[in-house]
């Protein structure tokens, strides 16, 4: 596996693929290790994920460093996702006590309950995007429910892969409680069948989320689906406008525009959206896009030369068949995989940007004439994952939390993950909840007990 800078092209490291010989030793000590794990407390388990948060916090500066050199993300982009996941940590470290404890419950016999219980070793499949991020907030549930966890990272991280190990085994963890595998794709189906591992979780695109859900069914394992998203921002009459504009500009560029989450379709009612759209295209004309690692750089590049050339194809068959570029849409010369904020507007049903998700700074933009119109086209993707919403009418926000069919409603504000909130989505998008309560549920075995 190679890590290479996106900013330059550069190879800054290579590491050797795991031997199916340590992968087999991986999942002996990880099962091996979930046998005596499992009997620690809670308050165990909370010393050593706060100390995770510690390590995490202490060393932010280097592994911010190691997620922009291997991916692009602004160094302070990578800061907060550091930060983000300590805050993570400290959450299930303060409160999966009490998401787990048993629950008393009224029957015939003398005493009955439900309690929570590990599954036993959790793989983790997870993507370069947010390459702490995604999976620290598998980790955090994971293993303070008491469970062990395997991580196959995306090929391109190599080096956040190994890094989060080590931060792991820093806090302490037992040995096995967490291992990262370097394997490839094709290596998840076999690992997912060993009888070792009862479970699995994926955070990717829609074809390795039907890829590896389907080897989960035939092995009748649970799991968990975070797949992509073409994330609606509804603008409506009576909207605060400008902040509308604002926070449109970094929902659509957030990650260099790489997010899940990121706010894809702009559904802009007729009324304003001459206001918004000459809003919103100065505010993403205002982006700086350069080296992630400069402190004024806005977008970084993206991700790899492939995301940057499946981007511009979306662009130019969207121009091609008639849409209106506003601003960008014209790939840069020279080294790393730049790309410049892009809106387009004009679109039409035979543009491969209508029904596919953008994975870049390029936002769409789309004329509506009432909220009926608005939630239809919302609606009208085969992707459910976040939505947003503009507008100060009650009845229209109500409507709207009713009526879009996404894991989340966001209103007045952009779509965002929070370790309080559960996250995740329907249709397309996935299945199975992370964070909150709900993600924690997600990998335990809800027993009842019914004693005399
Ligand atoms: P990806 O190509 O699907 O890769 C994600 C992970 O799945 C990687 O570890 C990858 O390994 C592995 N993988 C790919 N195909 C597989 C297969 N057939 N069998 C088993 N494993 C497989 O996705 P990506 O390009 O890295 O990430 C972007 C996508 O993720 C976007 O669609 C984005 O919206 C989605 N995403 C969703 C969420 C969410 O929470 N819903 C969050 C972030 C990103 P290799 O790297 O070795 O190929």
């Amino acid at each position: 596996m190679k890590s290479v800078n996106p900013a330059t092209g550069e190879t800054i490291a290579t590491y050797p693929d795991h031997t199916p010989e340590q992968v087999q030793a991986a999942l002996h000590a990880a099962h091996a290790a979930f046998l005596t794990y499992r009997r620690t407390t809670f308050a165990q388990r909370s010393g050593w994920m706060n100390a995770a948060a510690d390590v995490l916090e202490r060393r932010v500066e280097e592994l911010a460093r190691l997620a922009t050199r291997e991916m692009g993300k602004t160094l302070e982009a990578a800061r907060q996702e550091v930060r983000k996941c300590a805050s993570a940590c400290r959450y299930y470290a303060a409160h999966a006590g009490d998401f787990l404890a048993p629950e008393p419950a009224q029957t015939d016999a003398d005493d009955a309950y439900v309690t929570y219980q590990p599954l036993g070793v959790v793989l983790a499949v997870m993507p370069w995007n947010f390459p702490y991020w995604q999976a620290f907030r598998f980790i955090a549930p994971t293993l303070m429910a008491g469970n062990t966890g395997l991580l196959k990272h995306a090929s391109n991280v190599p080096g956040c892969a190994l890094a989060i190990e080590d931060v792991l085994r820093e806090a302490g963890f037992p040995a096995g409680v967490f291992t990262t595998l370097l394997i490839g794709s094709q290596e998840v189906e076999a690992v997912l069948k060993d009888d070792r591992v009862r479970a699995v979780s994926l955070t990717g695109s829609e074809g390795a989320g039907r890829a590896v859900s389907a080897t989960a069914g035939a092995q009748l394992k649970p799991a968990v689906m975070e797949l992509g998203g073409s994330d609606p921002f509804i603008v409506l009459p009576g909207a605060d406008l400008e902040l509308a504009a604002k926070t449109a500009v970094t929902a659509r560029t957030i990650n260099n525009g790489q997010s899940c989450i990121a706010a894809k379709r702009f559904i802009v009612h007729a009324d304003v959206y001459d206001a918004f759209t000459q809003a919103f295209v100065a505010g993403l004309n205002a982006l700086k896009v350069g080296d992630p690692e400069a402190d004024d750089t806005d977008v970084g590049p993206l991700a790899t030369p492939q995301i940057r050339d499946d981007l511009h194809a979306q662009v130019q068959d969207a121009v091609n068949k008639g849409a209106r570029v506003l601003t960008g849409g014209k790939r840069p010369g020279g080294p790393g995989n730049y790309y410049p904020v892009t809106a387009l507007d004009q679109l039409t049903p035979e543009m491969d940007v209508w029904t596919q998700e953008t994975f870049g700074p390029a936002a769409l933009i789309f004329r509506v004439g009432s909220l009926d119109e608005a939630i239809e086209l919302a609606n009208a993707t085969s992707f459910g994952l976040g939505s947003s919403a503009w507008t100060a009418d009650p009845a229209a926000q109500r409507r709207l939390t009713e009526e879009l069919e996404a894991g989340s409603v966001f209103i007045n504000a952009m779509v965002a993950s929070d370790p309080r909130l559960p996250f995740g989505g329907v249709k397309n998008s996935g299945f199975g909840r992370e964070l909150g309560r709900h993600g924690i549920l997600q990998f335990v075995n809800v027993k009842s007990v019914s004693i005399g």
